[in-house]
C-alpha cells in the first residue's frame, strides 16, 4: 500500500476527527475520566509521518486542547480534574519526547545502514582494483607514447602538423577513456540513489567484461557471451547495474577457484522477454549454490568465504529492486550457479 504524505488531506482529516473525538469525550465526561491520555496514541501514530517540529506543534495543540477541556468540563470534582489534566499533559509530553527519541534512533540506524552499504561498495571496488588499475594504465601509457610521437612530428623540419594533429586527437580520446573509468569508480563508491536512464544492457555487459578482463584471464576463465539482438534499452541506473554485473562476475570467478582450469567457463546471456523486461543471466561452473534455500545467498552477511563480507549479493538485490527489477539465483542442471536479473525497459517504465 502506498504510504500517504503527512499533508495528504485524508491523513489530516483522520487526525482532526480523532483529536476532535478525544476533545469531545474529555469535555463532556466527568473530570474523573482522563480521556486526554488518548492524545498520546495520536502522537505515536503521527510520529511516523511528521517531522520533529510538526510533532512538537501537534503535542502543543494536544496540551492546549487538554487545558481547554478542563475549563469547559462541567461535571465532577474540580481537584480530580486538575490532577487528571496535569497527568494527561505529562503523558503527552513524555510520549512526544520518547517518539522523537525513537525517530532519531531510527534515523541513526538508517544512516549506519547507508554507511555499511558504502563500505560494501568500497570492498567491491577493492576487489576490482587490479582490473581497474590495468584499465586506467592502458590509456595513460597510450597518452604518453602519443605525446612523444607528436613531439617528434613537431620537431621535424618542417614540422609535420597533420601527423601531430592526429596524434593529439588520439591523446584526447585516450584521456576521455581514462576519465570514464575514473567516473565509474567514483560512481561505485558514492553510494548514490538510483539515477535511472535509458541504456543498452549489451554495451553495459561488454564494458564490465572489459573491466574484469585481467581478473578473468588471471584465473583462466573462458567467457561465452551471447548478446540478444534488438534488445530495447533498459531503464535503470547504469552505474548500479554495472556494479551488480561486476559482483556477479567476481563471485563466479571465486566460485570456480576449485574447478579444473579447462572447465572454468562463464556464460553471459542477455535477452528480451517481449513484455517490457530485458534480462542478463550469469552462469558459472563453480561449486554451486546451497541445495536448500538457494535464496539465502542474498541475505546480508551470509558468506562462505574466509574474508567475505556477505554483502555483495544483498546489495545487488537492493540495487536491482530499487531500479524496478528482480534478481534470482538458480541451480542449473549440470552444476554451477546461475544468477538472473531482469530490468524494466524504457517503454515499460513509461507505461507503468
Ligand atoms: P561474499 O562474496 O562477500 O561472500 P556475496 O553476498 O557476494 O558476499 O555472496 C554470498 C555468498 O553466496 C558467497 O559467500 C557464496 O557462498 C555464495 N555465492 C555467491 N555467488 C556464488 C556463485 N556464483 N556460486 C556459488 N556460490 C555463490
Amino acid at each position: 500500500m502506498p504510504s500517504l504524505s503527512p499533508r495528504h488531506p485524508l491523513v489530516v482529516l483522520a487526525l482532526i476527527i480523532v483529536m476532535a473525538a478525544i476533545f469531545l469525550v474529555d469535555t463532556v465526561t466527568d473530570y474523573a475520566v482522563a480521556a486526554a491520555c488518548f492524545y498520546a496514541a495520536v502522537i505515536l501514530a503521527a510520529s511516523r509521518r511528521l517531522p520533529g517540529r510538526g510533532l512538537i506543534a501537534l503535542a502543543a495543540i494536544c496540551i492546549a486542547l487538554t487545558g481547554l477541556s478542563f475549563f469547559l468540563t462541567r461535571f465532577g470534582t474540580y481537584r480530580i480534574g486538575l490532577v487528571n489534566s496535569a497527568i494527561g499533559m505529562l503523558v503527552i509530553g513524555i510520549t512526544t519526547y520518547l517518539a522523537l527519541k525513537m525517530e532519531a534512533a531510527k534515523a541513526a540506524v538508517q544512516d549506519a545502514q547507508a554507511r555499511l552499504l558504502r563500505v560494501a561498495r568500497a570492498s567491491t571496488v577493492g576487489e576490482l582494483t587490479t582490473s581497474i588499475a590495468h584499465e586506467v594504465n592502458q590509456p595513460l601509457a597510450a597518452i604518453a607514447s602519443s605525446a612523444e610521437a607528436s613531439q617528434r612530428w613537431l620537431a621535424q623540419e618542417p614540422p609535420n602538423l597533420d601527423k601531430a594533429r592526429q596524434t593529439i586527437a588520439r591523446i584526447v580520446a585516450d584521456a576521455h577513456r581514462a576519465s570514464d573509468v575514473i567516473a565509474r569508480i567514483r560512481g561505485l563508491t558514492q553510494g548514490a540513489a538510483p539515477e535511472r536512464q535509458a541504456f543498452d544492457l549489451n554495451l553495459a555487459v561488454e564494458e564490465m567484461l572489459a573491466l574484469s578482463r585481467s581478473e578473468l584471464e588471471q584465473h583462466g576463465v573462458t567467457v561465452a557471451l551471447v548478446l540478444g539482438s534488438d534488445l530495447p534499452p533498459a531503464h535503470a541506473d547504469r552505474v548500479q547495474v554495472q556494479q551488480v554485473i561486476g559482483n556477479l562476475i567476481l563471485n563466479a570467478v571465486d566460485a570456480m577457484s576449485d574447478t579444473p582450469v579447462s572447465e572454468r567457463r562463464l556464460s553471459l546471456v542477455t535477452s528480451y522477454d517481449g513484455r517490457g523486461h530485458v534480462s542478463l543471466s550469469v552462469r558459472d561452473r563453480g561449486v554451486g549454490l546451497p541445495s536448500e534455500q538457494t535464496d539465502r545467498v542474498f541475505d546480508a552477511f551470509w558468506t562462505t568465504k574466509a574474508n567475505g563480507l556477505g554483502l555483495g549479493l544483498s546489495l545487488s538485490r537492493s540495487m536491482i529492486e530499487a531500479n524496478g527489477g528482480h534478481i534470482r539465483a538458480e541451480r542449473p542442471p549440470g552444476g554451477g550457479a546461475c544468477f538472473i536479473f531482469e530490468l524494466p525497459t524504457a517503454t515499460e517504465t513509461a507505461h507503468a
